[in-house]
């Protein structure tokens, strides 16, 4: 699993000027002012018509989310980023920024929670959707409508770590005539590179792998810079949900580490998924490495992230809740890719329908494999499967 040399590259260039002394800062200085101050009125009012790319007021442009939306962009091989408060307001931009009423939506596969929440929440305005967990290219195809103006992706699923031929799905998209837009969370730009692909759009929450500390929220979109001018007038600037110079900052810190950080998320990730499957207490493990998660295509991975899923031999709660109470070295949390292992269960005991329809399995725990170490994780994993 290489990580892309020019990308670690990325990653961890300071992307600093120097300074009048030949000297330059090893971190990007934060630049923390609301607004920015013209010479004269003439360059005020030019200023003021092309906001996306002179600074003028924080809600807009700010030099130190600037050196971040510059890596990001060069690490998916987009053309401009726009970095946003939380990956919420990255997934709302998009959708708010681009759609119509009278629009369809087409989600492909296992989708985030609140991205479904959002899209429903849509139908008041005039928007529809419907959501495909068959993610053969042919049903695909099949379940466009004529008004199909958004196809959106996660490839892998954040809960069963299933993966979608994502070039397949992107070439339905473009043919078809709509925008296609995938979550890349799971991935990170270092193991998956949805553009070179054929997708138009990538989504992000940074809150997980790219922040990578469990320190900070934020999200980014990368694309085209017609499709970003339109996303950056219609719903960054009117929806104000802005990055932070501080948050870009504690996210351009986490960047440096990060080809590191998911090498051995990688790693430990599979160390302890293959320990799982082998384990008589497990059914089934929902890792992308292994055929359960993995139907018959080619991967767009180059790695593994640390998050994954498995199911117990039973679907009873409490048993789930006992193997999850008895873990000592994993969190009990939502949200994922910090240092630090997390478990939770998608069964909260009175949501059997929406598991069911999503054909989650009642006995799913899902982890996010931290930095402890694979051998401490295991021995932790075995004890509590040791109370069944
Ligand atoms: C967490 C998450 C989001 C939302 O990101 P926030 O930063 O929490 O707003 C979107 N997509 C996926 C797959 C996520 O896991």
């Amino acid at each position: 699993m290489p990580v892309d040399p020019t990308d670690i590259a990325t990653c961890l260039d300071d992307d600093t000027p120097p300074d009048t002394g030949g000297s330059a800062p090893m971190a990007a200085p934060i630049v923390q002012t609301s607004l920015f101050a013209f010479p004269d009125v003439q360059s005020l009012i030019d200023g003021l018509g092309a906001e996306h790319e002179t600074h003028v007021y924080s809600r807009g442009r700010n030099p130190t989310v600037e050196v971040l939306e510059r890596k990001l962009a060069r690490l998916e091989r987009g053309e401009v980023c726009t970095c946003f408060a939380s990956g919420m307001a990255a997934v709302s931009a998009v959708m708010l920024g681009l759609l119509r009423a009278g629009d369809h939506i087409l989600f492909v596969n296992h989708t985030y929670g609140p991205t479904l929440q959002l899209a429903r929440h849509l139908r008041r305005f005039g928007i529809e959707h419907d959501l495909l967990l068959d993610v053969d290219p042919d049903r695909v195809r099949a379940a466009l409508r004529s008004n199909t103006r958004l196809l959106w992706l996660e490839s892998p699923g954040t809960m069963l770590c299933r993966t979608l031929d994502v070039g397949a799905i992107a070439g339905i998209a473009r043919e078809h005539g709509a925008i296609s837009c995938i979550d890349n969370s799971w991935a990170t730009p270092l193991f998956q590179k949805p553009i070179p692909l054929g997708v138009d759009l990538v989504v992000h929450s940074a809150s997980k792998y790219i922040g990578g500390h469990s320190d900070v929220i934020a999200g980014a979109v990368i694309g085209s810079a017609e499709l970003m001018l339109e996303i950056f007038q219609r719903a960054f600037m009117l929806n104000g949900g802005i990055l932070a110079p501080f948050d870009a900052w504690l996210l351009l810190r986490g960047l440096r580490t990060l080809p590191a950080r998911m090498r051995q998320h990688h790693e430990d990730g599979l160390r302890v998924a293959s320990f799982l499957r082998a384990h008589d207490s497990v059914r089934r493990v929902f890792h992308p490495a292994f055929p359960v998660a993995q139907p018959d295509h080619p991967s767009s991975l180059t790695g593994f992230a640390g998050l994954f899923s498995f199911e117990l031999n039973t679907a009873d709660l409490d048993n789930v809740r006992r193997v999850i109470d008895s873990l000592r070295r994993f969190r009990i949390g939502v949200s994922w890719g910090g240092v630090e292992s997390l478990v939770i269960t998608p069964n909260r005991g009175t949501n059997a329908a929406d598991l069911d329809a999503q054909r989650i399995p009642h006995g799913l725990i899902r982890i996010s494999v931290g930095l402890e170490g694979a051998d401490v994780l295991i021995d932790d994993l075995d004890t509590a499967l040791r109370t069944l």
